[in-house]
């Protein structure tokens, strides 16, 4: 599962941001939006053996609209366009990218 998270604005974000992935099955994604979470390496009690949603008629609202198209369970849809899962994989990525162009318009 993932959870919405700020865009990093300065590096006292970036920080708070290594502090997740600091924690074990914990990464860091943004998708192609530029919108960032953080994801936990977690299985869906719903997800079957099969890959299929066991609750598919009755799965939370969240389900239907997560994904690209709208509805593709996050297990088999891909999402993002890139991926942190340690400190290292993070700080090479920010090494190429300043915060103005991570932060986008919101900065503004
Ligand atoms: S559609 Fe939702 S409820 Fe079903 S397996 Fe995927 S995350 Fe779980």
């Amino acid at each position: 599962m993932a959870i919405e998270i700020d865009r990093p604005q300065d590096e006292r974000d970036l920080d708070d941001i290594r502090w997740y992935l600091l924690h074990r099955d914990v990464s860091v994604c943004i998708d192609a939006d530029g919108d960032w979470y953080v994801a936990f390496q977690t299985p869906c009690e719903a997800l079957g053996d099969d890959g299929r949603c066991s609750r598919y008629e009755h799965r939370p609202e969240l389900c239907r609209e997560h994904g690209e198209p709208p509805g593709d369970c996050e297990y088999t849809g891909d999402l993002f366009v890139d991926t942190f899962s340690t400190l290292e994989s993070l700080d090479n990525w920010f090494r190429m990218t300043t915060f103005p162009a991570i932060a986008g318009d919101d900065a503004m």
